[in-house]
């Protein structure tokens, strides 16, 4: 589904130029459950946004089926961000002060969906992730877990078919922290493809593939056998 092909990313100019990944090739398919792992500065975060579109990299080719990723303007790649990918990351990232709800409809406004469709659509996703009593309490209302979820359930409530995490469990508890894997698995497992950046082996081990970073570079890729 996703092939990169010699991509690489430096940041800076001149005597400050630092080479963040070197020559990354990767081919991710449909359905892939892909743990990015490595020591802190290694890239991992860099190669995410990559595959995000949140940056784009200096040199090498980024291919989504058939579409040549990094040949589209702005714009295209802002649309192709909102319809085939979700995000999660380790902060959450919500509106404060807003509800659940609000929160998981900030997506659907973008498409341009009607107030009842998006609170129609909002609350099957906080649903799906066992929020479905919690839609009308803000994030300083829930806990960690409680949050993530609703995070969750906005990077789903447009039917992405590949959720995008960094350090989804960073700021949780081992129990919380695999409560949430336990989720990603389900929307793995109903198809979604998933790519997440983690340092810790025990939730590395969700993935069914594992891509070690070391200096920009992938040094080598475990493959669990299921
Ligand atoms: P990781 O997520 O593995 O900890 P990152 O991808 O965040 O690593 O960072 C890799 C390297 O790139 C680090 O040395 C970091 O300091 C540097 N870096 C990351 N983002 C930027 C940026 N926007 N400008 C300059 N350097 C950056
Ligand atoms: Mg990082």
């Amino acid at each position: 589904m996703i092939t990169l092909k010699n991509i690489s990313k430096v940041y800076g100019k001149g005597d400050a130029a630092s080479t963040v990944l070197h020559g990354i090739d990767l081919e991710i398919k449909e359905g892939d459950f892909i743990a990015i792992m490595g020591p802190s500065g290694s890239g991992k975060s860099t190669l995410l946004n990559i595959l995000g579109t949140l940056d784009v990299p200096n040199n090498g080719e980024y291919t989504f089926l058939d579409t040549q990723i990094d040949s589209l303007s702005t714009d295209q790649r802002a649309l192709f961000r909102r319809h085939i990918l979700g995000f999660i990351f380790q902060g959450y990232n919500l509106l404060k002060k807003t509800t659940s709800l609000e929160n998981v409809e900030v997506p659907l406004i973008y498409q341009g969906l009607d107030s009842k469709e998006r609170k129609r659509m909002a609350t099957e996703a906080l649903k799906d992730v066992g929020l479905e009593d919690r839609l009308y309490y803000d994030p300083g209302q829930l806990s960690g877990g409680q949050q993530q979820r609703v995070a969750i359930a906005r990077a789903m409530v447009t039917r992405p078919k590949i959720l995008i995490a960094d350090e989804p469990t960073g700021n949780l508890d081992t129990k919380r922290g695999h409560e949430i894997m336990e989720l990603i698995r389900t929307f793995n497992q109903q198809g979604i493809t998933v790519i997440m950046v983690t340092h810790e082996d025990d939730i590395a081990a969700y993935a069914s593939r594992t891509i070690y970073l070391r200096d920009g570079a992938i040094e080598k890729e475990v493959n669990r056998v299921s």
